[in-house]
């Protein structure tokens, strides 16, 4: 089959929907592998990684989305990207269609059949091809909060490790999923004095089992976060409550109760943000402050990090890619019932009962 990786357009993304890794696999197994140009060099990836595994440069996205069968992405096609594709293609990439009607009717129109990472499922419930964004987003977030903590750029001045005879600094993670899991393991391997608070005791047991007394678990009620933030350094806002906006857990007047320079990282930003004074920012000017109180909000965390989450992303997609060249949709998509999961328009037909829902289409 004809792979095609275009140049994401979309702005801030700088990650790439094909790693020269894949590239390889593909090629290896008798496909044809097509890269627009300068695909790969957000995330450092030159052309020359592609040729090097027998994949082809062209010079524009019209010689990828013109020729290829099936095309790997990152973000959801743009209005110009649309124009471009034409029945029978398949598309693989994020699509969040729910809150898009313009994407999603011209997708319909395509005549396309197009997959959705974020609905891909895996045989323990989970979305596979979401959660290594989680993971990202999760680790760099004590990275980017201990930065914002330095004194030029607004924060208290504290060191997450303390040194010997000073106390290190106290990092509240609220949310003890995959981002929160994540941001606790960096900010305890930082020497930061980690509480996690949850309201799923059963996700507050297994991070005591995994973390082995390194940090501290605490049921989320309103109180108890009310109490654990008035000494925190560092917030970490990780909260997810599925098909809904994240909940408001600290109000403006809380944030009063913190330490002066302490601050907010709302990794719930896409979702809203789980703090009532958080407002999405951007990685070039990523935090603001309100009432003494440092704020970052980054609603796509991971394109700070784009080969790291580059190669994150490749690693999970590159199965199903594999099997959708391979085999072909049809074949594949009967045979893996977590890959059908995400396919959400075939042929002109809606596919995603949640899409039409939200949309007022029939699926
Ligand atoms: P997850 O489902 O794995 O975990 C969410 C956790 O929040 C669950 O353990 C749940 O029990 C807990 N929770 C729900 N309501 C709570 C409450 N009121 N108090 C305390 N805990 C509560 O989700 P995830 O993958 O970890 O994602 C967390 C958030 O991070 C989501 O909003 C997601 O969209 C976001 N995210 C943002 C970025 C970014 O770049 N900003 C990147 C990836 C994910």
């Amino acid at each position: 089959m004809k792979i095609g990786c275009p140049k994401e357009i979309k702005p801030q993304e700088f990650r790439v929907g094909l790693t020269p890794a894949a590239a390889a696999e593909a090629v290896g197994r008798g496909h044809e592998v097509l890269v627009q140009t300068g695909a790969g060099e957000g995330a450092g990836f030159a052309d020359s990684d592609y040729t090097d595994v027998g994949a082809r440069i062209v010079p524009d996205a019209a010689s990828v989305f013109g020729d290829a069968e099936l095309i790997i992405k990152v973000k959801e096609p743009q209005a110009a990207e649309r124009r471009m594709l034409a029945r029978g293609q398949i598309l693989f990439t994020y699509l969040h269609l729910a809150p898009d009607a313009d994407q999603t009717r011209d997708l319909l129109d395509s005549g396309v059949t197009a997959i959705a990472y974020e609905t891909v499922t895996d045989a323990r419930g989970g979305l596979p091809l979401l959660a290594p964004m989680s993971e990202v987003a999760g680790r760099l977030a004590p990275q980017v909060g201990s930065w914002a903590l330095q004194k030029a750029n607004g924060g208290r001045g504290v060191l997450m490790g303390g040194v010997p005879g000073v106390r290190p600094a106290n990092v509240v993670v609220i949310g003890g999923g995959v981002v929160g899991t994540a941001a606790a393991r960096v900010a305890v391997g930082m020497g930061a004095n980690v509480t996690v608070m949850d309201r799923s005791v059963p996700r507050l047991s297994f991070l005591d089992d995994i973390f082995m007394g390194r940090l501290t678990t605490q049921f989320a009620s309103a109180a108890a976060t009310a109490g654990a933030i008035r000494s925190a350094d560092m917030v970490i806002g990780a909260v997810l409550i599925p098909g809904a906006a994240a909940p408001k857990l600290i109000s403006r007047e809380q944030l009063s109760t913190m330490p002066p320079g302490a601050v907010l990282v709302d990794v719930a930003i896409d979702q809203g943000g789980c703090f009532q004074t958080s407002r999405a920012t951007t990685h070039q000017d990523p935090i603001y402050e309100v009432d003494g109180i440092v704020h970052y909000c980054v609603a796509n965390m991971p394109g700070a990090v784009a080969r790291t989450a580059t190669q994150a992303l490749g690693n999970v997609t590159m199965p199903h890619l594999l099997a959708l060249a391979d085999k072909g949709w049809r074949r594949a998509l009967s045979d893996d019932a977590h890959l059908r999961a995400g396919l959400s328009v075939h042929e002109g037909q809606l596919t995603s009962p949640p899409v039409g829902e939200a949309l007022g289409l029939e699926a």
